[in-house]
């Protein structure tokens, strides 16, 4: 049973991130110009301005470098409150915000190795592979 997200953004550099989810695959832009990783989603380079971006690979390994439990229901009832939010430092180096997996904010200690996981959900786009983190 997937469940119920808010809406993802779209547009086409977002659906590719998308589409590399539903794959079981995270990836974030690379610059071809800088070699540097741009993350969330760019039109341009976030360090050079390059639009010569591609797709890498991360190892899906980090660490939590920081935490939220969010109890204001910001989603008119689409998440269900309370929820908790966990921001990871990728090994590769981009801070990716999240939702833990199998933990909560009770659980967490700032530098927790965590990997990564996927989650079935779904919103108005319809059913997709949510990108969360769970212990390493
Ligand atoms: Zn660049």
């Amino acid at each position: 049973m997937a469940e119920r997200r808010p809406d993802r953004t779209r547009g086409p550099r977002h659906d590719e991130f998308w589409a590399f989810c539903d794959k079981g695959e995270l990836r974030v832009q690379s610059c071809a110009a800088c070699g540097r990783l741009s993350w969330p989603v760019v039109d341009e380079c976030e360090h050079c301005g390059s639009p010569e971006l591609s797709w890498a690979k991360m190892s899906g390994r980090g660490k939590i470098v920081s935490w939220c439990s969010f109890e204001y229901d910001y989603y008119k009832g689409t998440l269900p409150i309370p929820y908790d939010t966990i921001l990871v430092e990728l090994d590769e180096g981009p801070m990716f915000v999240s939702n833990p997996k199998g933990f909560g904010f009770r659980d967490i200690e700032i530098g927790m190795p965590v990997k990564l996981a996927f989650l079935a959900c779904e919103d108005e786009g319809g059913a997709f592979q949510l990108p969360v983190f769970e212990r390493a």
